[in-house]
C-alpha cells in the first residue's frame, strides 16, 4: 500500500545563511525552479517540505508565498528570518512570534485610514494559532537551552545571557529601518509593535487570501537604530540561522509524536 498524500510544509526564509543550513539537514532535495527562485522539495524530520528563499521585501515575499501555495500545493508556511527589535526590552537574541503583521509603509490616507489595506477593511493580519501555538513550545525549549545552540563563543560576542521570547505585533515594510529617528517614529505610530522586518506581513496577505495557515519566527539582530547594521551578517550567520534550524526541527519533531 502507498502511504497517503501529505501536503508539505513551506519553510520560507529571506536569508541565504539559513537557507543553506536546512539545505544540509534534508536528506533528499531536489531542486525545482519557479519564479526565477529554486524550491527545494523533500523531506525533513520525516515530514514533506518544500524550503524557498524568498529574497527581500514584500513583493518578493508575496510571490514567493503564492508560487508555494499554488504550485506546490503546501497545506501551511512558516517564516523564519531575522528582525530589528522596536518594542521596549526586545533585545538582540531575543526571538518574536508575530501574532498579528501589519504593513507600517501602507497609508491610502486619506481615502483609507493609515496602515489599512485597500478593500480588505483592516491593517492587521493574524497568524494561526494552532500553528504558532506548536512553534513557541519549539522556540522555547531552544531558548532554555541557547549555549548548547550557539555555543558561548557566539553568546559573549553578542552579549546573549537570557534571551526570550516574545509574542505579538510585527510591523513590516520595503525599508531597513536604520536610524534611531525612524524606530522612534514607527513606535510612535504602532506603539505596539514588537519588531520590524521587510517581508511578513505581505506573506500573512496571501495566506488570508488562500485561506493557509501561516506562522513567523524572527530572531532580533539589531534594535533598528543607527547601530543596526553592525554585524548583522555575522549574527545570522553564528546565531540567528541556528535557532532557527533547532526550533524547526524541534517543531517538526514535536509534531512527529503529536
Ligand atoms: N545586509 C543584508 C540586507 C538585509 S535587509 C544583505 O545584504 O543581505 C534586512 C533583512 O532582515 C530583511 O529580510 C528584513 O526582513 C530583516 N531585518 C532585520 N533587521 C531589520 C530592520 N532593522 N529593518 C528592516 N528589516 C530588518
Amino acid at each position: 500500500m502507498t502511504a497517503p498524500f501529505k501536503a508539505p510544509i513551506g519553510l520560507m526564509s529571506a536569508m541565504h545563511e539559513e537557507l543553506s543550513l536546512f539545505l544540509q539537514v534534508m536528506p533528499d532535495e531536489q531542486r525545482v525552479r519557479a519564479g526565477g527562485r529554486d524550491f527545494w522539495q523533500g523531506h525533513w524530520q520525516g515530514q514533506p517540505v518544500v524550503a524557498v528563499l524568498s529574497r527581500i521585501g514584500k513583493v518578493a515575499a508575496a510571490t514567493t508565498a503564492t508560487a508555494l501555495i499554488e504550485r506546490f500545493g503546501v497545506d501551511r508556511i512558516v517564516f523564519t528570518g531575522v528582525a530589528g527589535g522596536i518594542g521596549p526590552g526586545v533585545n538582540v537574541g531575543d526571538v518574536v512570534l508575530a501574532s498579528h503583521f501589519v504593513q507600517h509603509d501602507m497609508d491610502a490616507s486619506p481615502l483609507f485610514p493609515r496602515h489599512e489595506v485597500p478593500l480588505y477593511g483592516h491593517s492587521r493580519f493574524a497568524t494561526d494559532v494552532a500553528l504558532s501555538a506548536g512553534l513557541a513550545r519549539a522556540a522555547q525549549a531552544v531558548l532554555a537551552q541557547v549555549g548548547a545552540h550557539v555555543g558561548s563563543v557566539a553568546m559573549a560576542e553578542f552579549g546573549l545571557h537570557t534571551p526570550r521570547l516574545h509574542t505579538g505585533l510585527v510591523a513590516s515594510g520595503d525599508r531597513f529601518v536604520a536610524t534611531t529617528n525612524e524606530s522612534r517614529a514607527l513606535q510612535q505610530a504602532l506603539p505596539d509593535a514588537l519588531a520590524v522586518e521587510m517581508e511578513g506581513a505581505a506573506v500573512a496577505q496571501v495566506c488570508a487570501d488562500y485561506g493557509v495557515p501561516f506562522a513567523a519566527l524572527r530572531t532580533i539582530s539589531d534594535r533598528a537604530d543607527d547601530d543596526a547594521h553592525a554585524d548583522f551578517s555575522r549574527f545570522i550567520q553564528a546565531v540567528a540561522s541556528r535557532y532557527s534550524l533547532a526550533m524547526l526541527s524541534a517543531w517538526l519533531k514535536q509534531k512527529q509524536e503529536d
